[in-house]
């Protein structure tokens, strides 16, 4: 029963005491105090526990019914507007459970791992190249890999639940991609769409946006460099190369290898560029519908020496602040494996981060070792996982927490490090420079 509804009987009930009172004071002996023979006070109280059960009745023929009916009829209209015909749910949820999980649309999927990184139950895992549910009894409907999932119509589609799926929470950008921060651009995955053509075509439009704000800005004799752009994924590298070819004083630090996050793809991933509909207009070729994870590299790296591209690998920018008195950005950072102290003094920023963060290093000799054989080269220790898949028949040694206590040493056999021992997510990063998430 609801609280209004046990408010209604109990003001039914004061009603009948305060009129029984008030009436002349018939209080016939053996009789309950007021006008009201006992009769009729046994009758009132039926009268109310009557009411009592048949509003708890309507509650919960009310509940069952929505419970039946409305949260499937929901959950089909939504699942019509995210392109899940019945047709697809059949062949990729045939036998599916009652309770919310989430569906893989394969043909969608660009194995991006959106989804499995925003998943906290480990419900999902890539599985030769696809998303794949591994664990759909421990879905707590979250929905957070419906929100990150790239593509559109989306790939990963949370079935059987009634929630209200919201956006992914993004920092806040004008549209020629400027922060609240003034002089200080975001593009790329870590400013919300996680698509490599999105990211290349960004980072080139930036740079035309800088070059205008320059033009109407003064010169600031105190900066050295006219802009500096964080990260070199395909946003920054790709931001790069126009910076290169307009002349401009810039640097581009990358607190890692130039594309590390391409890198660490699977090895022969096919890398899709979605959607097929947006026009590619980067700074480096985003051709067709696609290419092999080594082809793209091999092509964008040719581009990247062709054009005079400078990047400083190894070096993390650790803080940006907008200087007190003049229209410049001052940046620290720490170069090589000896964290050398560096700072620049940059009239804009070009934040071009991904978003995948900072992960914990080892800190321990050896930990640059390179593998392969040819020209391909790869790193020996790994800071995350892509495709278990890829590691069949290899020695790997996994670490997974960094114990500080002991001063054991061991000597393991291995083809591959993974070092899975944590990391910094860039929001904090964002956050430390002003600008705002929602
Ligand atoms: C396994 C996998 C498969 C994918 N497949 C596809 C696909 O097929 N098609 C597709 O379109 N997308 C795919 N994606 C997504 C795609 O990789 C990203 O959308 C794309 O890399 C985004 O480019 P970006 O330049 O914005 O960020 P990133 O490529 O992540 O580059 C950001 C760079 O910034 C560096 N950085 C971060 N912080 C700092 C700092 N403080 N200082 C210096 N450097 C810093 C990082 O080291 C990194 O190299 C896939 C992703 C994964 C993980
Ligand atoms: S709804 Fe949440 S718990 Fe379930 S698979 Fe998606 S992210 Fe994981
Ligand atoms: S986020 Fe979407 S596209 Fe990316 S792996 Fe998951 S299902 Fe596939």
């Amino acid at each position: 029963m609801r609280k209004s509804q046990l408010l209604i009987i109990l003001a039914l009930l004061a009603l009948l005491t305060s009129v029984s009172l008030w009436s002349a004071g018939a209080t016939a002996a053996g009789n309950p105090p007021g006008g009201l023979p006992w009769f009729g006070w046994a009758g009132a109280c039926l009268f109310l526990a009557a009411c009592g059960v048949g509003f708890a009745m309507l509650d919960a023929a009310r509940a069952r019914r929505r419970l039946e009916e409305l949260p499937s009829a929901k959950a089909v209209e939504a699942q019509k507007t995210l392109g899940l015909t019945d047709e697809l749910r059949a062949k990729y949820d045939p036998a599916g459970p009652p309770y919310p999980h989430p569906v893989i649309v394969t043909e969608r999927c660009i194995g991006c791992h959106a989804c499995v990184e925003a998943c906290p139950h480990d419900v999902l895992a890539i599985v030769d190249g696809f998303a794949t549910p591994i664990a759909r009894e421990q879905c707590v409907e979250d929905t957070s890999c419906q929100v990150e999932c790239p593509v559109s119509p989306k790939a990963c589609i949370v079935v059987n639940t009634t929630k209200v799926i919201p956006p992914r929470k993004v920092p806040t950008r004008d549209s020629r991609f400027m922060t609240i921060v003034a002089g200080c651009y975001i593009v790329g995955d870590v400013s919300g769409v996680p698509l490599i053509k999105n990211a290349a075509n960004e980072g080139a439009d930036v740079i035309r946006h800088v070059l205008e704000d320059l033009a109407a800005s003064p010169p600031v004799p105190e900066a050295e460099l006219d802009v500096a752009i964080i990260g070199v994924g395909p946003a920054g590298l790709s931001a790069a190369v126009v910076a290169a070819q307009a002349g401009l004083r810039y640097v581009a630090l990358e607190q890692d290898n130039v594309l590390a996050t391409i890198e660490a793809y699977p090895a022969n991933k096919y890398v899709y560029f979605k959607p097929e509909t947006m026009e590619s207009r980067g700074g480096v070729e985003v051709p067709g519908a696609g290419l092999q994870r080594e082809e793209l590299i091999e092509t964008w790296k040719r581009t990247m020496i062709a054009r005079g591209v400078r990047v400083n690998e190894r070096e993390g920018c650790k803080s940006v602040s907008r200087a007190e008195g003049g229209d410049y950005f001052t940046l620290a950072t720490e170069a090589g494996e000896a964290n050398e102290p560096r700072t620049y003094r940059a009239r804009r920023v070009v934040l071009a981060l991904g978003n995948r963060g900072t992960p914990k290093r080892l800190g321990v000799p050896g930990e640059d070792l390179q593998i392969g054989s040819g020209g391909r080269r790869e790193d020996r220790v790994r800071y995350r996982l892509a495709d278990a898949g890829q590691l069949r028949g290899l020695k790997v040694v996994v670490v997974l927490m960094n114990s500080r206590t002991g001063e054991e040493i061991a000597a393991l056999e291995n083809d591959l490090v993974f070092a899975l021992i944590g990391g910094e997510r860039p929001t904090e990063f964002l956050k430390s420079i002003g600008i705002e998430i929602a």
